[in-house]
């Protein structure tokens, strides 16, 4: 015998009806926002969003995020079996599990390539420099989880690492993966990162950074509070601090005194004096240029 339905509860089912159409017409846009700005090539990047404590939404496999309708999207559980549409959800999934599974408070994913942020995720370097002061205070560092193989336990495993105590960060050698409440705070997420990482770009081609002193990232911090910024974890400008697990904190390198603000930066060091491929240093150059080596060897 068929259930009656109550008038409230049709009136519930009607309201989650048309919050899905909303989630669904958003994730639309927001791949729209991907490709436009380039993010995304052919069928690259994903997006996820919480439709309630079962089920999730997300962008199905082999479909270019510029291109999206509404009624391709695909429903799944948490364990990422298929619940409804006609096409199958994204090979990166897991990796989409794994953020819900760890972080409650988060409602939408969002995966993509940007180039400049991808290129730092290549050439090994994370954001992690106290630099501007929105990136401070909205998302704290950007680390990079390490390599994975797509499609594999291992870029979970990964993101696993950071996710608790940051809302974006590079993955190794293929992207960035943001999360936030929201589809669209998410992608804003992405947007800061690879804005970020485009300013950080510039200011490195220049040859220097000149870095926010502790003392700048701390009072940072404190308006996060006054504006009610949301952040998984707080700031860990000290060194000592830095030392610490960063699933449980956000390790950023800040000066503590402000005449060790400024970083000349590798690639402006080493000058081609000549034609002959000769290179030539000052004593300071070489000496930096040491420092830096034997600390990576260390990291
Ligand atoms: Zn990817």
């Amino acid at each position: 015998m068929q259930k009656r339905i109550s008038g409230a509860e049709s009136a519930k089912i009607a309201l989650s009806t048309r919050a899905e159409e909303q989630v669904r017409a958003e994730i639309v846009e927001v791949g729209r926002r991907l490709y436009s700005r380039g993010f995304v090539a052919s069928n690259d990047g994903n997006i996820s969003v919480r439709l309630d404590d079962h089920r999730l939404i997300t962008t199905p496999k082999s479909v270019s995020k510029g291109f999206m309708t509404p009624d391709m999207m695909v429903i799944v559980d948490y364990e990422g079996r298929k619940v409804a549409g006609d096409r199958d959800p994204s090979s990166e999934l897991p990796m989409h599990l794994e953020i819900y599974r760890q972080r409650p408070d988060v409602n939408a994913v969002v995966h993509a390539h940007p180039p400049t942020a991808t290129g730092f995720a290549v050439a090994g370097v994370p954001l992690t420099r106290a630099v501007l002061a929105e990136v401070v205070t909205t998302l704290g560092s950007i680390p990079i989880a390490e390599y994975g193989t797509p499609s594999t336990a291992e870029l979970p495993e990964a993101v696993r690492k950071y996710i608790k105590a940051h809302d974006g960060m590079l993955l190794a050698n293929h992207g960035a993966v943001t999360c936030g409440n929201s589809v669209f705070n998410a992608h804003f997420k992405m947007e800061t990162i690879e804005h970020f990482a485009q300013i950080s770009l510039v200011a490195r081609m220049l040859g220097r950074e000149h870095l926010l002193s502790r003392e700048e990232v701390e009072r940072l911090q404190g308006l996060r509070g006054m504006y009610g910024i949301a952040s998984p974890a707080p700031v860990c400008a000290d060194p000592a601090e830095a030392e610490r697990d960063q699933a449980v904190c956000q390790v950023l390198e800040a000066p503590a005194s402000s005449s060790e603000r400024l970083v000349p930066d590798i690639a402006t060091r080493v000058r081609q004096a000549s034609g002959d491929g000769e290179i030539r240093l000052t004593y300071g150059e070489l000496t930096a240029l040491i420092a830096d080596a034997i600390k990576n060897l260390r990291d």
